[in-house]
């Protein structure tokens, strides 16, 4: 019986991988034609100062369009375009676009001061980035300064130097530079002094505790402090309650960003909702 048990376990193991291998087929193809059919959108999430009432800047976030799917989350494909060399190409697009948006709200009388870009490890390492950046905003038309760049610790903990390096040429075209998911990575705080950074982002599993969660209190507050004793300005993201929300407001915390405030959305449902405020 254990055999037969054993000879079952491996078929079904089998029919598994198979199915597994086709599935990531089927992605790859289908992100490949994603990409030609422009099936690819950026919904853009408000951020605010901690009154939580005026609006700063947005993020974008990309989502694909799917025919069958619906609305996919970059978590469910990111992953694969990183695999599959697609993200480069995937993420200029990001930045175009985000840009684009960016000078159709301004022509448009919209008070959105800044977007915000997520770059990925790829990305963020791929020759001539900068080059790339500043024809897409000269395209754009956009001051360099409305654009702000999200990068995470382990993107530049993976290589000190080459990310300093880097970093300065992106500075020196006129973005901002946020890290992202801050506290979740491992940077020393003697590359965070040195990095030309301006923004960190609280990440949102510390935002998750607040206020009773005295550990996560404790790590916000923290995180405030040194940002501002190292000049940055500082936001929190995941804020989804009022009690959240005054926290980080009490504490200092200079922005918030999270479903309580306002949800990603696409650009027109921004403008409809700032256009009638
Ligand atoms: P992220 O950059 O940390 O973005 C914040 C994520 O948290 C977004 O998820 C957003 O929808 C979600 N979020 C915002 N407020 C709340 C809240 O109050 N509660 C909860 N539970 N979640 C909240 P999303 O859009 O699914 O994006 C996930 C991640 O995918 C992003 O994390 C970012 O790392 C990556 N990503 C998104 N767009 C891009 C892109 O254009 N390029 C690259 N390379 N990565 C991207
Ligand atoms: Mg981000
Ligand atoms: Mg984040
Ligand atoms: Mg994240």
């Amino acid at each position: 019986h254990a055999k037969e048990r054993g000879k079952n376990n491996f078929q079904f193991y089998q029919a598994e991988m198979n199915a597994r291998a086709l599935e990531r087929l089927e992605l790859e193809s289908d992100l490949r034609h994603a990409l030609e059919q422009q099936q690819f959108v950026l919904h853009y999430q408000p951020q605010f100062l901690s009154d939580g009432k005026t609006l700063t800047g947005v993020e974008a976030l990309l989502r694909w369009q799917h025919p069958d799917r619906g609305l996919v989350p970059p978590g469910d494909f990111i992953p694969a375009l990183e695999e599959l060399g697609l993200v480069v190409e995937v993420g200029d697009w990001v930045l175009g676009e985000a840009c684009r948006q960016m000078a159709r709200w301004q022509a448009q009388g919209l008070a959105v001061q800044k977007v915000s870009v997520n770059l990925s490890a790829r990305q963020f390492s791929s020759g001539r980035l900068g080059q790339r950046i500043a024809a897409i905003l000269q395209a754009s038309g956009i001051a360099p300064g409305c654009l702000e760049l999200e990068l995470t610790e382990s993107i530049l903990m993976q290589d000190v130097g080459e990310a300093m390096r880097i970093l300065e040429s992106l500075k020196r075209l006129g973005p901002s530079i946020a890290i992202d998911d801050f506290g979740t990575g491992y940077s020393s705080l003697n590359y965070l002094k040195q990095f030309p950074i301006d923004v960190l982002k609280i990440d949102r599993s510390f935002v998750d505790g607040l206020p009773a969660g005295e550990q996560d209190a404790q790590i916000a507050r923290a995180i405030i402090a040194m940002a501002h004793s190292l000049k940055l300005s500082v936001i929190a993201e995941g804020v989804e309650t009022q009690a959240q929300l005054d926290f980080l407001r009490e504490h200092g915390c200079d922005e918030v960003q999270g479903f309580y405030l306002a949800r990603p959305m696409p650009a027109e449902r921004l403008l409809e909702m700032l256009g009638s405020a």
